[in-house]
């Protein structure tokens, strides 16, 4: 196999590889690992080339994240590959995964639901500035910076461009990909773009603000039944102290034509995003 581009392949010259993993994926675990000459403590995704399905793939998801430059987006900083690994060397984020925090933005309020979701419209309109579709957004690929810091007020960071895609001139992409909870309708009829990816923030601001999914079932099967009708509701009690205007941005993301679904640049104009604004005495 070729290297790309002239990666170094030595990656234990330049860092420190610390052997405890922090997370893990298909085909990849993470660890921290420290820059020996400047001291950076960085997380390190060691890829096993064996195990990927396609290198062309991969080397897609390395130069797709090596542009993105967003404070709500973790930083690539290097690659480096081996015989048998690709390395990527990335911003190292503390917090663990926004998932595991879904009740604290639940019972944090509102106040805490509009800092998360400003902060994942904000790295979903830049990667769609860019021409890119995330398109496995969801609560686990957003980790949270810093350690001990409440959910209010550490950064989350978007992760993972393994699924993503740069659109095509059409602006249409056909394979279909995603977790059931958030996939959109569209994505269903193989047929699908940036809107997809606005309907996956629908579904997490939906979570943040009563703690379940919209569309829930027990089989897979089931969920994607209630996609394709986009059929769900927000009578429960946990409904009665959510603005409306928290709720009519849920509904603009949870439109089922996606050329009518509000986009990621337009939801952070949103009425509710105003609010904040207001609340702190900005205007
Ligand atoms: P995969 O593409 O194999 O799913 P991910 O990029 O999602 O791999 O990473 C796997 C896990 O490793 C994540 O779910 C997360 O818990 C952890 N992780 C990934 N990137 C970082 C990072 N920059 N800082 C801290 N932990 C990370
Ligand atoms: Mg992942």
């Amino acid at each position: 196999i070729e290297m790309e581009d002239g990666y170094e392949t030595n990656i234990e010259e330049r860092f420190t590889m610390d052997k405890t993993q922090i997370g893990d994926g298909a085909f990849s675990v993470v660890t921290r690992a420290t820059n020996k000459a400047t001291g950076a403590v960085r997380a390190v995704k060691s890829v096993l080339k064996s195990r990927v399905p396609s290198m062309e793939a991969l080397h897609a998801e390395i130069e797709m994240a090596k542009n993105m430059d967003h404070p709500n987006i973790v930083r690539l900083y290097a690659v480096y590959e081996d015989q048998r690994h690709v390395y990527l060397v990335m911003e190292l984020c503390e917090g663990g995964e926004l998932f595991d925090r879904v009740g604290d933005a639940f019972t944090g309020g509102e106040e805490v639901v509009r800092k998360c979701m400003r902060q994942i419209f904000a790295s979903v309109a830049y990667c769609h500035a860019h021409s890119i579709a995330h398109r496995d957004l969801k609560p686990e690929n957003y980790l949270l910076h810093d350690k001990d810091k409440p959910l209010a007020e550490t950064t989350l960071k978007l992760i993972d461009f393994g699924l993503a895609k740069r659109l095509p001139e059409s602006g249409h992409l056909k394979t279909r990909v995603g977790t059931p909870y958030y996939v959109a309708p569209e994505v269903l009829a193989q047929n699908y773009g940036e809107p997809a990816d606005v309907w996956s923030c629908g579904v997490m601001m939906y979570i943040l603000c009563c703690g379940r999914p919209p569309f829930n079932a027990d089989k897979d099967s089931d969920i994607l039944k209630l996609i394709k009708i986009g059929k769900y509701s927000m009578s429960d009690a946990c409904w009665s102290s959510v603005s409306d205007n928290a709720k009519h941005l849920i509904k603009s993301c949870l439109e089922m034509v996606p050329r009518k679904r509000i986009t990621a640049q337009d939801a952070l104009h949103h009425e509710w995003f105003h609010a904040e604004a207001v609340a702190s005495g900005a205007l």
